[in-house]
């Protein structure tokens, strides 16, 4: 393990590292607008400069590894001047919109610009105008407010496998593309909007919903499917209003587009709330007490005329394990026939 040295404290290291990641394993903040640890670095944005003794020029952090003896300081004068310089340069080219913009309270750049106190169009000129929205269900897509970190392709193709996006065009005309410059038509995982560090990827249903600092999270897990990915419930005023997932949880805060965008059922009128028997063709609301006396009748009935082997018992993904294992034993214990089967086996 390297030895390095960074803001005067010395630090064992594995060899295989970059100085952010160093920096981040021991608690040392450095600033960073395209870098995730769960991607490849990119060293596009050029905020994670620092300054390594022995190197006339500042380096960017997220992609020089660690070598054997290195001295790092992570700021300094000239350090926070450039920084300060990159953020007027893209803040120069952004619709500055953080009154209605709906990453206000949860973006990156705003943060940034807040600890550098970069207030407005330090260098005004051509700006990028997109009139064209996107038509796609899920992803509000305002280039405008895209810093072309480049996260989002990234997330696309590294995690999500899908490559639905990537960067078109070249210099100033630069802009995240979907395929021939169509809505977006893709998995919808959502993966791009986690990782997005502005407002330029948000989910359309959260839209007006709520600002980010009246939101209540509740931790919870997924009840789509058995996988149980770990997700935030945003909800205001009794309603969620959107899903996000947590880093830090098994499912490293990836979800699907059901587990991201499918959670509009909870607060459906159409929700069925009470137990309901069929009579005839008709269905009729009852109590759970008299639907449990109608299921446990004809189960008994059933079993007494044609023997346990005539009930087959069918479960699904979207119980928790241990209500498919109360099933299962209910079935096997309960009415005396090894039928059960579970939908997730298809
Ligand atoms: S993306 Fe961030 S900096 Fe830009 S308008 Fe929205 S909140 Fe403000
Ligand atoms: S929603 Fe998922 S599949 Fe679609 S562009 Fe974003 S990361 Fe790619
Ligand atoms: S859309 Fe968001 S994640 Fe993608 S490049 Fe722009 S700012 Fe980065």
């Amino acid at each position: 393990m390297p030895k390095i040295t960074i803001n005067d404290k010395e630090l064992l290291v594995p060899s295989n590292i970059t100085i952010l990641e160093a920096a981040r394993r021991n608690g040392i903040h450095i600033p960073t607008l395209c870098n995730h640890p769960k991607l490849t670095p990119s060293g596009g944005c050029r905020l994670c400069i620092v300054q390594v003794n022995g190197i006339p020029r500042p380096v960017a952090s997220c992609t020089t590894p660690v070598t054997e003896g290195m001295v790092v300081t992570t700021s300094t004068t000239e350090i926070e001047g450039l920084r300060k310089l990159v953020l007027e340069l893209i803040i120069s080219d952004h619709p500055n919109d953080c009154m209605t913009c709906e990453a206000t309270g949860n973006c990156a750049l705003q943060e940034l610009a807040y600890a550098y106190d970069v207030r407005g169009l330090e260098y005004p000129g051509e700006r990028r105008i997109y009139q064209k929205r996107d038509g796609n269900p899920f992803i509000e897509r305002d280039l405008e407010k895209c810093i072309l970190c480049g996260k989002c392709v990234k997330v696309c193709d590294e995690v999500q496998g899908v490559e639905a996006i990537d960067v078109g065009y070249r210099g100033f005309k630069s802009k995240i593309c979907t395929n021939y410059e169509e809505d977006l038509n893709c998995e919808f995982c959502g993966q791009c909007v986690a990782v997005c560090p502005t407002g330029a990827l948000t989910p359309k249903q959260s839209a007006k919903k709520g600002r980010y600092q009246d939101i209540k999270k509740v931790e919870t897990v997924c009840a789509y499917c058995g996988t149980g990915c770990n997700i935030t419930a945003h909800v205001k005023d009794n309603e969620i209003i959107k899903i996000t997932s947590r880093p830090d949880t098994w499912n490293e805060g990836w979800l699907c587009v059901k587990g991201r965008f499918g959670y509009k059922f909870v607060n459906s009128p159409d929700r069925l709330t009470k137990p309901l028997i069929r009579r005839e063709v008709q269905f009729e609301e009852v109590t759970w007490d008299e639907a449990f006396a109608y299921a446990a009748g004809r189960l008994k009935a059933i079993r007494d005329k044609h023997g346990a082997d005539a009930i087959g018992g069918l479960s699904s993904a979207r119980c928790t394990n241990e209500e498919n294992y109360a099933f299962q034993k209910f079935i096997r214990a309960g009415i005396g026939t090894n039928n059960v089967d579970h939908c997730a086996r298809l």
